[in-house]
This record gives C-alpha cells, structure tokens and sequence, in this order.
C-alpha cells in the first residue's frame, strides 16, 4: 500500500535539526512568546507575578518549567476574548472547539496564526505523501471545528486538488470519491470507518474502482486495531494527525509513513509530558498528560496548557529523517477516563480487545452505570452479519471470550451484550462511545 518514495518533508530545515538545534530554537522563541502574554494579556501577567516569574528569567527551555500552567476552564473563564495578546483588529479567524467536554471554547487567530497553522497541516499532508497530483476529499466538518478548514487550508498549501465534503451525506461522498479518483480522505478515525463499510455495502472494490491512497485521520483517539481495519477497509495508509483548537488545530502533530509515532512540529509548539497529579515534568517514555505552549503563535499564545490527553514521547530520530520529538497515540483524555469500582479505564482499552476479536465488528458503546451502589459496566458491540446469522452457540462463546479479555486486559468484569449489526449509532464526526449514567 505504501508509497513512501511520493512522500516529502516539506520544510526540512524546520523538521530535521539537530535536536541541539532545536532546543535553542525554542529557548528563544518561547522567551519571546512570554514577553508577548506578560504585556497584552492580564491573566497572564497575574500568574506570573504570583509564581514569582518575569519575563527576563525565561530565557531557555529548561526555564519553561517555572511558568504557571493554563486550563480549559481559564479559556472558559476568559470567554471570548480575555486571552488575545493582539489588538482585536489583527484578529482575522475565530475557531471552535467541538465542545466535547462541555461548554465551547474559542481561539481568536492573526493572519500569522492562521500562516502557522496552515504550515503544520502542510506538513502533515506531504508526510502523507499530498503533493499537487493529489485529490484530496476533506470529510471533517467545516466550521467552527477546526477539521475542516484546518485540512483544507494544510491540503491547498501543498498544491493539491481539494474536494471540500465536510461531513455527512456518506452516499454522495462516496459518489464524490469514485468519480473524481480521490487519492487522499480527511477525516475522522469512525467516519472512515463507516465510509469504508458503505464502500463495501455499494459492492465498490476500493482496490479495483477507487484511486484512495491514503489520508490523514484524527479529531479523536483511535487503536493500531482500528488502523488496520480501515486500511483493509479502503486499502490505503491511515495516518495519525493530532490537534486541538487551543494550540492551533489538526497538524499540532502527524504521522509520517512509518506509522511509528506523530511528528510534532516543534519550531512551532514545544510539547512536555507531566505526571497530571504533581506537575512534574516527566522523561521521553514515560506516558503522562501531555501540555503544549506556543511559541510563534501572536493571537491567542498558550503558555503551557494541560491537555488532559495522556501518551508518551519519544525523541529519537525517525527513519523518515525527520528529527522531531514523537508523540505515540493518545490512550485516553484524562476528562474520558472511567473509574469503575475503583479500577482506571480508558474506553481505547476496550476497543484494543474488541478489535482483536473475530465476529465483533468496531462499533461499539459503553454504558455505566450504578446499581445499588456498585458501578456497572456494559459493554454494546455489533456482531459481523455473519456471526449474528450463526448459531446461537458461537454467539455465547464468543460473548464469554469478550468478557474473559476484557477481565484479563483492563482487570474489571464487564457485561458484554453483542448486539445486531449496525444497530449502533454510526458518527460522521468524532464518536460518542461512552453513556455514564452515574452523571444524570
Ligand atoms: P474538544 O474535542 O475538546 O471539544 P477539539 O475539537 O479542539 O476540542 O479537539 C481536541 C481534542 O481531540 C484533543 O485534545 C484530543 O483529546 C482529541 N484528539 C485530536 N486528535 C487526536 C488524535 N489523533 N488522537 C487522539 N485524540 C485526538
Ligand atoms: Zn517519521
């Protein structure tokens, strides 16, 4: 499937520095994005003052670890735009957050934030091997979420022929796709799911009547069990790119062919990995919740907001030739995590088992629950079409086989229920894979 030689690093003076290089690139950057929010913005330069930090004592990296941290909920609080470092006039772009985690939050962005953000998905469609010959369909919506727009703009920058979709009506996207001899899908990780088993349903062989190479999927977390599928689904390379509004959008971090870990474009945010309990910084291979700050940002600079997503770095240098640090998948947001009678679960770990099982296909749903003051966890997925028209002997053998992995995997008994085939809700933008009850 792999055509490694069509793809190019876009900007290998940014992306393929010594990691020395690097680092002072950073120091210098991050001083000045620090100056920036210590003058323009008041939250900013009250943090500061109370953790007793000037803006003259950051001067290198190493500094970064005396800067407060920035929440959500300080966006929230700062709604709309308490948090702009630039006059409201060089303020040429609002986007949105998807609001997955409660109420929505915007990021006000200046024409260079704009030219920043568009460089960081330029890069990750050349990494996908994008170039001008490309025909990109763009299924992420359009709008305030940052998807579709941020796609669009990354894809237009490499010269390619964009198709702009946004999200829905999956008949006529195929339509689009198979006509127009698409070589690269935008979009995310579920939707391709369920484009690609539609493809299969409309009897198209994505090997025989589709010109699909590959894309760039992301928006929410997703397993190499997941990857797999939809590569046999669609036959092509399904590469990783991570974001989120805060820092930019899609393109903060990407894939590269090799599939071992996302790029992240560190001349333009510097990422740290911290044990979410303390603070600390914590080493490359150690998995903690990720926080990132701006350092070439002039809109809405952050200055090292939590994430709450959860992965580990690694700074090696990747067989790609570029240099730049990796982040592996995001296991969970912390905001996403459950805790079942006392037990940590992400819903990734369910979906790591039920991809890895014959019969069960990746749809799935938890539901939690409390009943008589014990929590409960059930867990919905969709058999294939052949194991539901099967006898109903396989069907309880493989029910028990789903709750003995799920016992042995995340270390808590789960009601498993196999349902019939798609008779879970199928997303057209990021999945909605846990109901709590607990919360009602
Ligand atoms: P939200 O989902 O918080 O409303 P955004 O639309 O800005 O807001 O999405 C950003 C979040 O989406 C990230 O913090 C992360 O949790 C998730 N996300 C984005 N890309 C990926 C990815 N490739 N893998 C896993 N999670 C991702
Ligand atoms: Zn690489």
């Amino acid at each position: 499937m792999s055509n490694r030689s069509s793809a190019r690093i876009y900007n290998p003076n940014m992306e393929c520095m010594s990691r020395d290089e690097i680092h002072a690139l950073q120091g210098e950057r991050l001083a000045k994005t620090v100056r920036l929010e210590y003058e323009n913005v008041p939250m900013y330069r009250k943090r500061m003052q109370e953790a007793g930090v000037k803006p003259e004592d950051i001067r290198t990296l190493e500094d970064l670890q005396y800067l407060p941290f920035t929440e959500k909920t300080d966006l929230r609080d700062e709604f709309p735009f308490g948090l702009l470092a630039a006059p409201r006039s060089e303020i040429v772009r609002i986007q949105g957050s998807s609001g997955t985690t409660g109420k929505p939050i915007v990021s006000g962005y200046t024409e260079n934030d704009v030219e920043v953000w568009t460089e960081m998905v330029a890069r990750a469609m050349a990494a996908a091997g994008v170039d001008e010959n490309s025909i990109v369909q763009v299924a992420y919506g359009y709008g305030l979420f940052t998807g579709g727009l941020g796609a669009h703009q990354g894809a237009s920058r490499v010269g390619a022929m964009v198709v702009p979709m946004s999200s829905g009506n999956t008949q006529r996207q195929i339509m689009m796709m198979k006509e127009l001899g698409v070589t690269h899908l935008c979009c995310t990780p579920s939707y391709c799911t369920y484009l690609g088993e539609t493809v299969r349903e409309m009897g198209i062989d994505p090997e025989r009547d589709l010109k699909l190479q590959g894309g760039c999927f992301g928006a929410e977390p997703w397993t190499e069990g997941m990857r797999q599928h939809m590569e046999e689904l669609l036959h092509i390379d399904a590469l990783n790119i991570y974001g989120l509004t805060e820092i930019a959008g899609p393109g903060v971090s990407f894939e590269c062919l090799e599939k071992q870990g996302m790029h992240v474009n560190e001349d333009h945010v510097i990422a740290e990995i911290i044990d979410p309990a303390t603070g600390k910084q914590l080493p490359c291979g150690q998995a903690g919740e990720l926080v990132f700050t701006t350092i070439t940002k002039t809109g809405m600079p952050m200055i090292r907001y939590r994430t709450h997503d959860i992965c580990v770095l690694d700074d090696r240098p990747c067989a790609c030739g570029r240099t730049t640090l990796r982040m592996g998948r995001i296991t969970g947001r912390t905001d996403d995590m459950l805790v079942i009678r006392g037990v940590n679960v992400f819903p990734s770990q369910i979906e790591t088992v039920l991809v890895g099982v014959n019969g069960v296909a990746p749809h799935y749903m938890l539901v939690v629950d409390r009943v008589n003051s014990t929590d409960t966890l059930e867990v919905q997925v969709e058999m294939t079409e052949d194991m539901f028209s099967d006898t109903v002997g396989h069907i309880e053998t493989l029910r028990k086989t789903i709750v003995d992995q799920i016992k042995s995997v995340v270390g808590i008994s789960a009601n498993v229920r196999l349902v019939a085939p798609k008779s879970i809700p199928r997303s057209e933008g990021k999945a909605k894979r846990v109901i709590d009850n607990r919360k009602l």
